[in-house]
């Protein structure tokens, strides 16, 4: 049976089960009335002689009787078995009309076939089912076969013999096929009812899940691979509506009604920097300081994204409010700036006056080598508190114009070089001419002097620190690499923030702020450039300092 036709049958049962018994009664009846009423039209000649016959007529009666009972018992009040009594009447009917009908009226026995069915369908033992459907058509085919036997006349035996087998086999066909749908709509209720209990724990899931989420104080959003939102948290929503970011999407463009603006507060994210669509794109983004808003208002959103893995694609956003440490951390890092402003004055007065003490001729050689080291410290102090004065690129005094590197490199090779014997490494230069670039030499240096010293510093046992520099694919790459302790992958990306330091340069107590190398990537972005770090823990590192050609000619 096709899949339609079982869909159908289903169908056709359910509706009938829900008929009343009596509705049934009657609906299994009809078609054996129609049957019997359509006999006339068929054979009008033979029908006039009918009423002739009492057997014949008999059989009509106990039909109607059966009929009527149809309709006017109370089947539904009685023991479920009491209405195959109509088909066991049928059976009686249809045998009397049979017998008392003419010769050419014969056939009506074959109209057993409708009580076999109604019985074979309907009775809840298959023995009882089978046996009455067999019994049924013998008693109609008897009369024959007895007439053909005592009357040694073979005309309708072959029918009378048919009969009984033919409507057997029907009612074994019958009796498959409900056993059949009777094993099918078992299954389905089985599978109805575990697909129940999946959606009654798919829904309490869902209820744990949306409260789950609505508890965290972090807006969490998830889009699908267009960016647009799918589901927020109550504190994503909140966080919307308080900056007038109607839920983007529902207008179909991902952008609309943004309000973000990068970390320095003042630059609107453009649609492709925007979280929703960065992430939606499958980047990973982690602790990213976005700002909601302007003004006072604003907000100060760290943002993580993750993407979802699987065929839908997608990604989740959350944006933690971190406004109040924001806050804090420009608090700090403002008075760090003010602290060190105030430092430069009294430092500069120092160095102006050991400056003057230095410059006399009388100063015996051991107090002259210790004012050198005054000298140096001061130096070195102010070096310091000018590096605390910057907090971000934009603070940085940068001048630009067109320089030639090699000259700058290879003097901060030289320079370095001392300290670089003192702490026994060995440090080689390989420059190749020329390195134009758009530059502050001055900044540059001060950049590469960092690398140097952190390469010199950080192979506490020797070694060999490079210094490279070349031109390449439209960048000039200034590579030092040293062969020192290295950093672990969790630190790398850690290094160019202001006040890090890896664990184990903190372990190995070696002297650093942890300030050199935010700058020297403050310098690389002031310039256009980046810079890079690849290192092994214990084998050693390779900081990279990318600055973009600028020949003289383009100057
Ligand atoms: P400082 O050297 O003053 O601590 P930097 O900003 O120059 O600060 O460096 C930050 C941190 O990066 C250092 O404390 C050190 O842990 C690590 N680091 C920098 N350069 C190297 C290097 N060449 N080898 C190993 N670790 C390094």
């Amino acid at each position: 049976m096709s899949i339609t036709e079982q869909a159908l049958v289903r169908w056709a049962r359910r509706n009938f089960q829900q008929l009343g018994l009596r509705a049934r009664a009657a609906l299994c009846q009809l078609p054996l009335v129609a049957s019997v009423l359509a006999a006339p039209l068929a054979m009008p000649a033979e029908w006039t002689r009918a009423g002739e016959r009492p057997l014949f007529l008999a059989g009509l009666l106990l039909l109607v009787a059966a009929t009527a009972a149809c309709f006017a018992i109370p089947w539904d009040s009685l023991p479920p078995n009491a209405l195959l009594a109509v088909p066991i009447q049928d059976f009686v009917a249809i045998g009397l009309l049979n017998q008392g009908s003419v010769d050419g009226l014969r056939g009506l026995g074959a109209l057993s076939i409708i009580p076999v069915i109604w019985i074979a369908a309907s009775m809840p033992s298959t023995r009882t089912a089978l046996a009455l459907s067999l019994a049924g058509p013998v008693f109609i085919a008897l009369p024959a076969m007895i007439e053909a036997l005592v009357g040694f006349r073979s005309t309708g035996l072959g029918d009378a013999l048919l009969l009984p087998p033919l409507l057997l086999t029907v009612a074994v066909a019958v009796r498959a096929a409900r056993a059949g749908l009777t094993i099918q709509e078992r299954q389905l209720r089985a599978q109805q009812a575990r697909l129940q209990k999946l959606l009654v724990e798919s829904q309490s899931t869902e209820r744990l899940l949306t409260t789950l989420l609505d508890a965290v104080n972090v807006g969490i959003v998830a889009v699908g691979p267009d960016a647009r939102p799918i589901r927020s948290n109550r504190r994503f929503r909140e966080l919307a509506a308080e900056s007038g970011w109607s839920m983007p999407g529902v207008e179909g463009n991902a952008s609309a009604g943004l309000d973000l603006y990068a970390r320095d507060r003042r630059t609107p994210l453009t649609p492709e920097q925007l979280p929703l669509c960065r992430a939606a794109a499958g980047e990973r983004i982690n602790d990213e300081i976005v700002w909601l808003g302007r003004g006072s208002d604003s907000r100060a959103l760290s943002v993580v994204a993750r993407p979802v893995e699987g065929p839908e694609g997608g990604a989740v956003i959350s944006f933690g409010d971190v406004t109040a440490l924001a806050g804090a951390v420009e608090d700090k890092a403002e008075l760090v700036r003010t602290v060190a402003h105030e430092f430069r004055s009294p430092l500069t007065a120092v160095l102006g006056n050991l400056d003057l003490v230095l410059e006399s001729a009388s100063l015996a050689p051991e107090d002259r080598w210790r004012l050198d080291v005054a000298q140096r410290s001061a130096e070195r102090l102010i070096e310091l508190a000018a590096d605390l004065a910057v907090s971000s690129p934009d603070t940085l005094a940068v001048r630009l114009e067109a320089a030639e590197l090699c000259a700058v490199l290879t003097a901060r090779a030289d320079a370095a070089r001392l300290s670089a014997a003192a702490a026994g490494v060995q440090l080689d230069a390989d420059l190749q001419e020329p390195l134009w670039v758009r530059a502050d030499p001055l900044r540059v240096g001060q950049a590469v002097d960092n690398l140097l010293s952190n390469a010199i510093k950080y192979s506490p046992d020797g070694g060999t620190v490079q210094l490279r520099a070349a031109q390449r694919d439209g960048w000039v790459t200034v590579e030092v690499s040293d062969r020192g302790m290295g950093i672990a992958a969790g630190e790398q990306g850690r290094v160019f923030e202001r006040f890090f330091r890896t664990a184990e340069a903190r372990r190995s107590e070696i002297p650093g702020v942890g300030l050199g190398l935010a700058l020297t990537q403050w310098i690389a972005e002031r310039h256009g450039g980046r810079l890079e770090v690849e290192s092994e823990p214990g084998r050693g590192s390779v900081f990279t300092l990318l600055l973009p050609v600028h020949g003289p000619g383009l100057a």
